[in-house]
C-alpha cells in the first residue's frame, strides 16, 4: 500500500474499522453480472475491490468473485469466462472465492419464510400497474395493499403456492412490510420474490420464484461473511433496504455496504447495453474491438494492464460522479509505453529511398537504441541495404521552412546510419514523388557530417530487401463528440466514421514480423504499436496502433 498517500475515504473506513476491532481482515466482493464483457468501469470497481483485498492480504483478506446470476435467463459461458480472464490479466486473483449467487436459492427462500412468519413480509396478488399507482409519490405516502395484513399463515400458504407453481407469471409478488410513508421509495413495500417460468441456467426449472436483486444481493454478502460491500452511487438510496434485510433475516453475518462514484469517461458509452448493440449491429468488429472501452478491447488495443491500473488508482474513489477525459486514460497508456517499449522501425506509407553512391549488394549493420528511456538495454543491430523504403510525409520537393526531414540537396540521417543528401526523386503523372535517389556521406555513421553541412534530423527506414509488408490499423476514439449518450439523435449518431483507417502496405523491419502476438513496442517517430493478439502473423504482420506520441485530439481541440 502506498502509505505516504492519502487514503481514499473507502480505504479510510476499512482502516477505522480494523483498528476499532469491527473485523479482522476486510473481506470484499466484486460481483458481476455474466451478461456481457467487463469495461473500464468495472476496472475501477475490480482495482477497488481486489486492491483492498491485496493490501491487507497479510491478514487475511481476499476478494471474492461472485457471478451475480439470480435472473432466470441464459448464462452465457463466453461471458464467464472473459470476466475472469480480464480480471486475472488485470493482475487480480480471487484463489478459492469464485461463487455463483444462484447456489444459494435455499437461503434466499428461508429468509423469506423467515420475514414472513414474521409479518415482515406479505403475498401481493394485485397486478403490477395498480401496486405502481398505490406507491404514491414524494408528497403522497403510499396506499396499503388489500394483501398487506394478511396474516402470516396465508401468506406462508400463498408463498408455497407461489413456489409450486401455482400462480401464472406476474399474478402474485412477495413485498416486504416496512414503510409506505417513507420518504425513500425503495422502503415502500419492495417487491422481493417474483414468478418467473424462464428456465436457469444453474437450477434448471426447480424454481419458479426468484428474488429481486435489493434483497438478494444484502443476503449474498452475508452467506459470504463479506465485511465491505462497495458499489456504486446509484445504489446509495437502497442502503436503508439492504440494511433493513440484514437487521431482519437470519444471517450469519453483517456486511455494510458504501458507495462510490461511477467512472465514467469522455468520448466513451460505458453501458453494457449500448456495449452490447455495437457489437450486435456490427459497429464494431466484436467486444474486443480495439476501440471498445472493453478490458479485452483495450488489451487488443495494446493498452498495458498496468496503465489501467494506473489510470483507475489516479482517477481515485470519490462520492463525487463526474466524466473523466479520456486523454488521461491515453497518456497512462503512453507513459507505460513511453518507459516501457523497445523502438522498432516501420514505415506506415513507404516511398523508395536509393542510396547511389554503394554497391548494389551493399549491406550494413548498423546499431539503434532499443529504447532511449532505458540506455542499460543497449542498441541492437540492423541492415542497412542500397534500396531503403521511407515514409512519404518524409519527403518534400518544395519544402516549407521548419521542415526537418528530406528534401532535394538536403541532409538529414538514416535512424542509426549515415548522413545522406538527397540528390533526386522521379514523380509520376500527378505529381506524386515515387522515388527519391541519394548519396550516403561517408564516415557519418556515429559521427556528424563534415564541417559545412548540417544534418536536419534522422528519419526512420527499413531495408527494402529485408523488409516485409504488413497491415497496421490506426485507431481513433471511437466517438467524435465528448458526451454520446446525451446526443439528441441517440449515442449511435456520435459515432467517429474514421475510427479505424486500414493501410495494407506499411513495411516493417524482419524483427517485428518473427514477433511474438501482443509484442508492445513504438514504431520510432510515430506512435505505439501493439502485434494483433490474433490475427498478427511472421506471413501477415498486423499492428495495431495502441496511441499516438502526442495527444492530437488537444491540438484539434484547441
Ligand atoms: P452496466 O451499467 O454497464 O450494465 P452493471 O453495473 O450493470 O454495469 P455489473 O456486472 O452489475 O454491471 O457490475 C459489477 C460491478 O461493477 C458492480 O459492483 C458495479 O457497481 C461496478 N461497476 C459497473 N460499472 C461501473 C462504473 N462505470 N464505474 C465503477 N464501477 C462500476
Ligand atoms: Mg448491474
Amino acid at each position: 500500500m502506498a502509505n505516504e498517500e492519502k487514503l481514499d475515504f473507502i480505504r479510510e473506513i476499512v482502516a477505522k474499522d480494523l483498528a476499532e476491532g469491527v473485523c479482522k481482515a476486510p473481506i470484499t466482493r466484486f460481483p458481476p453480472e455474466p451478461n456481457g464483457y467487463l469495461h473500464i468501469g468495472h476496472a475501477k470497481a475490480i482495482c477497488l475491490d481486489f486492491g483492498i483485498a491485496k493490501e491487507y492480504a497479510h491478514l487475511g483478506a481476499v476478494c471474492h468473485l461472485r457471478f451475480d446470476d439470480t435472473n432466470p435467463c441464459k448464462e452465457d459461458i463466453e461471458f464467464v469466462n472473459s470476466i475472469q480472464e480480464d480480471i486475472r490479466w488485470l493482475g487480480f486473483d480471487w484463489g478459492e472465492h469464485l461463487y455463483w449467487a444462484s447456489n444459494i436459492f435455499d437461503f434466499y427462500y428461508d429468509c423469506a419464510v423467515h420475514l414472513i412468519r414474521k409479518g415482515l413480509a406479505y403475498v401481493d396478488e394485485q397486478d403490477r400497474e395498480t401496486m405502481r399507482k398505490q406507491r404514491g409519490d414524494l408528497h403522497t405516502p403510499g396506499t396499503p395493499s388489500p394483501f398487506r395484513d394478511s396474516s402470516a399463515e396465508e401468506n406462508l400458504a400463498k408463498f408455497e403456492a407461489m413456489k409450486a407453481g401455482k400462480y401464472p407469471e406476474g399474478a402474485a409478488v412477495l413485498r416486504a412490510k416496512i414503510d409506505l410513508a417513507s420518504s425513500n421509495m425503495n422502503m415502500r413495500d419492495p417487491v422481493i420474490y417474483r414468478i418467473s417460468y424462464d428456465s436457469h441456467h444453474n437450477t434448471g426449472t426447480s424454481w419458479c420464484i426468484y428474488p429481486m436483486y435489493d434483497f438478494a444481493h444484502p443476503l449474498e454478502d452475508a452467506w459470504e461473511h463479506i465485511t465491505h460491500s462497495l458499489c456504486t452511487l446509484e445504489f446509495e438510496n437502497h442502503r436503508p433496504l439492504y440494511d433493513w434485510v440484514i437487521d431482519n433475516c437470519p444471517v450469519p453475518s453483517r456486511p455494510k455496504q458504501r458507495e462510490f462514484s461511477r467512472l465514467n469517461i469522455t468520448y466513451t458509452v460505458m453501458s453494457k447495453r449500448k456495449l452490447r448493440q455495437m457489437v450486435e449491429e456490427g459497429y464494431v468488429a466484436g467486444w474486443d474491438d480495439p476501440r471498445m472501452p472493453t478490458i479485452c478491447g483495450m488489451r487488443r488495443r495494446g493498452y498495458p494492464a498496468k496503465a489501467i491500473v494506473d489510470f483507475c488508482e489516479g482517477v481515485g474513489i470519490t462520492k463525487f460522479n463526474g466524466n473523466t477525459d479520456v486523454a488521461r486514460l491515453e497518456n497512462a497508456v503512453r507513459s507505460e509505453l513511453n518507459e516501457h517499449a523497445e523502438r522498432r522501425m516501420a514505415v506506415l506509407k513507404p516511398l523508395k529511398l536509393i542510396l547511389t553512391n554503394v554497391p548494389d549488394d551493399f549491406e550494413e549493420e548498423v546499431d539503434v537504441v532499443i529504447n532511449p528511456e532505458k540506455p542499460e538495454l543497449g542498441t541492437r543491430k540492423v541492415t542497412l541495404t542500397r534500396e531503403v523504403w521511407i515514409d512519404k510525409d518524409d519527403f518534400m520537393v518544395e519544402p516549407p521552412k521548419k521542415y526537418k526531414r528530406l528534401s532535394p540537396g538536403v541532409c538529414v540521417r538514416l535512424r542509426g546510419g549515415y548522413c545522406i543528401i538527397a540528390t533526386g526523386h522521379e514523380l509520376n503523372s500527378t505529381g506524386d514523388v515515387t522515388e527519391v535517389r541519394a548519396e550516403i556521406i561517408p564516415g557519418t555513421v556515429g559521427a556528424n557530417p563534415p564541417e559545412g553541412i548540417k544534418c536536419k534530423g534522422a528519419i526512420h527506414w527499413v531495408s527494402a530487401k529485408y523488409g516485409v509488408r504488413a497491415e497496421v490499423r490506426l485507431y481513433d476514439r471511437l466517438f467524435k463528440d465528448e458526451a454520446p449518450d446525451a446526443n439528441p439523435d441517440g449515442f449511435l449518431a456520435s459515432l467517429n466514421a474514421e475510427s479505424l483507417t486500414v493501410l495494407k502496405d506499411a513495411m516493417v523491419e524482419p524483427a517485428l514480423a518473427a514477433a511474438p502476438n501482443e509484442f508492445l513496442c513504438q514504431f520510432e517517430r510515430t506512435g505505439y504499436f501493439v502485434a494483433d493478439r490474433y490475427d498478427h502473423s511472421p506471413e501477415h504482420p498486423v499492428f495495431n496502433r495502441s496511441v499516438g506520441l502526442r495527444d492530437s485530439w488537444a491540438k484539434i481541440n484547441k
